[in-house]
C-alpha cells in the first residue's frame, strides 16, 4: 500500500475511534499517533508517548484493532511503536506553539489541556468509574463516589471511605477525579497520599530560606482548588502541626464550598491521634464502607480485566483464582496478572492446569510471614536480624534491609505500619526503602537476580 493511502485508512480510522473510545482517550493517546506503514497485514503505528505503547495495547486494543478492520475491510494486526525522533519534533511543535501563544499574549487557559490536567491533579489514568466493577461489597461507596463526582461540593462533604487494604479505595476517589476533570474541566482537583502531604510539609516547615513564603506556597497548592482528596489519612501524624494544617486546609475548603473526599484504613474514631475536631469533621458528611467482595463480584473482576487484554480465559479459571484470593482486590488482580503473563510469554491459552502451576496456591498458603521474609533476607547477605532492627547505617546493613522491606511489602501484603513495627523503624522510613527498591530493580539487573534468589529461597523454606 502506498504510503499516502496508508495515511488516509489511518485517518478513517481515527474517525471510527473517535466515536469508539471516551474522548480524553481519544485527545490523549490517538489524535497523535502516526501511520508508518502496512506490510504483512501488519498497520504500523508510531507514538510520541512512551506509555501509549503499552496502555493502549492494554486498554484498547480491541477498539483499535475493530476500527482498523471496519476501514481495511478484512483482518488485520496493529503495532504500536514510540518513536524518539517523531516525540523530538511533537515536543518542539508544542513549545512553538505555547511560545506562540505566549507572544500573542493570549491568555493560556488554565489546565486546558488533559496532560496538564493530569499532572496538575496528581491522578493516574487506571482508575476510573468506568473500569470499577459494583458488587454487593461496594455498592453503597460507589453510588455514594458517583453522586460527589456529579455534584461536588452539594451532596456529601466531606465523603469518608474506609476499608482495609486494596479494597479499591484509591481506585473509587481517584474515578471521582477523573469524572471531574472530564466533566467539568474548570473545577480543579488535586490528589495526595497522606505521607507525600506530611513530608511534603515538614520539608516546608524547616527554618532557612523564605520559609514563610514556602508555607504560603504550600497552603495555596491545597486551599486553592476546588476538590482535595486526601489517601490513607490514617498516615497523618500525631504531630501538632500537622493536625493544626490539615484542620485549617479543610476548614478553609469546606467553608469556601470546595468538595473533600478522604479514605482511611479505619473509622475516624479508631484513628487513635486523631483530635475530636478533626474527627468531627471528618465525620460530618457521608462515612462508608468497602468490604472484601464476594465470589461474583470476584469473578466479574477478573471477568473484566481478561476484557481489557482481550483474552479468552476459562470460567475455571476465574472460579480458580477467586477461590484463592479473598480478601484483597489488589492480590486477585496480582494472581490474575501473574497468570496472564506467563501465559503470554509461553505462548499458551489459560487452561486451569496452567493457572494452578503458575500460582502454586497450595504452597503459598503456607504463609510467609515478614519474619520468614527478613530471615532469609538476612541470611543471603550475610547480615543479622539485629541488624536489621538496629539504627545501623552501614551501607551493607542499609542495602539488605531496603531489600528486606521490598520483600516483606511485596509477598506478605502487610501495611507498612506492621512492617516498620517489625523492623523497629517509621513507616515513612519502610515507604521510602519500598520505593527505592521498586525503582532501582527497573535498571538494576543484580538486584533483580538477587530478589528472585531470595524468593526461591523463601518458597524452598530455606
Ligand atoms: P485500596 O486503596 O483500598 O488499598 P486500591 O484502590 O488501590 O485499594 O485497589 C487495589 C487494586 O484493586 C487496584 O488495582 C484497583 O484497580 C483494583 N480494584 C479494587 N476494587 C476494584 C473493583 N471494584 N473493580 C475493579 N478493580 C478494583
Ligand atoms: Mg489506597
Amino acid at each position: 500500500m502506498e504510503i499516502v493511502e496508508v495515511k488516509q485508512v489511518w485517518e478513517d480510522t481515527k474517525k471510527e475511534l473517535q466515536k469508539a473510545l471516551p474522548s480524553y482517550v481519544y485527545d490523549t493517546w490517538i489524535v497523535s499517533l502516526e501511520a508508518a506503514g502496512y506490510d504483512n497485514n501488519i498497520f504500523s503505528l508510531l507514538t510520541v508517548h512512551q506509555m501509549a505503547v503499552e496502555l493502549l495495547r492494554k486498554n484498547h486494543y480491541a477498539q483499535i484493532k475493530t476500527a482498523l478492520e471496519k476501514v481495511l475491510g478484512k483482518e488485520t494486526e496493529f503495532s504500536i511503536n514510540y518513536d524518539a525522533d517523531l516525540a523530538e519534533k511533537y515536543k518542539k511543535d508544542k513549545q512553538k506553539e505555547k511560545s506562540k501563544l505566549k507572544k500573542e499574549e493570549t491568555p493560556a487557559k488554565p489546565l486546558d489541556n488533559l496532560a496538564q490536567m493530569q499532572s496538575f491533579s496528581n491522578l493516574n489514568l487506571k482508575y476510573r468509574f468506568d473500569n470499577f466493577v459494583v458488587g454487593e461489597n461496594n455498592r453503597f461507596a460507589h453510588a455514594a463516589a458517583f453522586t460527589v463526582a456529579q455534584n461536588p461540593a452539594k451532596k456529601y462533604n466531606p465523603l469518608f471511605i474506609y476499608g482495609a487494604s486494596g479494597l479499591g479505595k484509591t481506585h473509587l476517589m481517584q474515578a471521582i477525579g477523573h469524572y471531574i476533570i472530564f466533566n467539568k474541566p474548570k473545577l480543579k482537583v488535586r490528589y495526595i497520599k497522606t505521607e507525600e502531604y506530611v513530608n511534603e510539609l515538614i520539608k516546608n516547615l524547616q527554618h532557612g530560606g523564605e520559609r514563610n513564603a514556602r508555607m504560603e506556597k504550600f497552603r495555596q497548592k491545597y486551599r486553592n482548588v476546588d476538590v482535595l482528596l486526601i489517601d490513607d489519612i490514617q498516615f497523618l501524624e500525631s504531630k501538632t502541626y500537622t493536625m493544626e494544617e490539615i484542620f485549617h486546609t479543610f476548614d478553609s475548603l469546606h467553608n469556601n464550598n470546595k468538595q473533600i473526599v478522604i479514605t482511611s484504613d479505619r473509622l475516624p474514631k479508631d484513628i487513635p491521634t486523631l483530635p475530636d475536631r478533626l474527627r468531627t469533621r471528618f465525620e460530618m458528611g457521608l462515612v462508608v464502607d468497602i468490604t472484601p467482595p464476594d465470589f461474583e463480584t470476584r469473578v466479574a473482576i477478573l471477568k473484566n480485566l481478561a476484557e481489557q487484554i482481550s483474552m479468552k480465559i476459562d470460567f475455571d479459571v476465574f472460579e480458580y483464582i477467586a477461590n484463592n484470593f479473598v480478601n484483597n482486590v489488589r492480590e486477585l488482580e496480582g494472581a490474575f496478572n501473574k497468570v496472564s503473563a506467563y501465559a503470554d510469554i509461553e505462548k499458551v491459552d489459560v487452561t486451569l492446569e496452567f493457572a494452578k502451576k503458575v500460582l502454586n496456591c497450595e504452597a503459598q498458603k503456607k504463609a510467609i510471614t515478614i519474619d520468614k521474609v527478613a530471615q532469609a533476607s538476612a541470611q543471603y547477605f550475610n547480615v543479622t536480624l539485629e541488624d536489621f532492627k538496629s539504627t545501623s547505617r552501614n551501607q551493607k546493613v542499609s542495602g539488605a534491609r531496603h531489600v528486606a522491606v521490598y520483600l516483606a511489602r511485596e509477598i506478605t501484603q502487610k501495611s507498612f505500619e506492621s512492617i516498620a513495627e517489625y523492623f523497629n523503624k517509621k513507616h515513612t522510613t519502610m515507604l521510602y526503602s519500598y520505593e527505592k527498591i521498586k525503582n532501582d530493580l527497573k535498571t538494576d539487573k543484580e538486584l533483580d537476580r538477587a530478589i528472585n534468589d531470595i524468593k526461591i529461597n523463601l518458597q524452598k523454606g530455606t
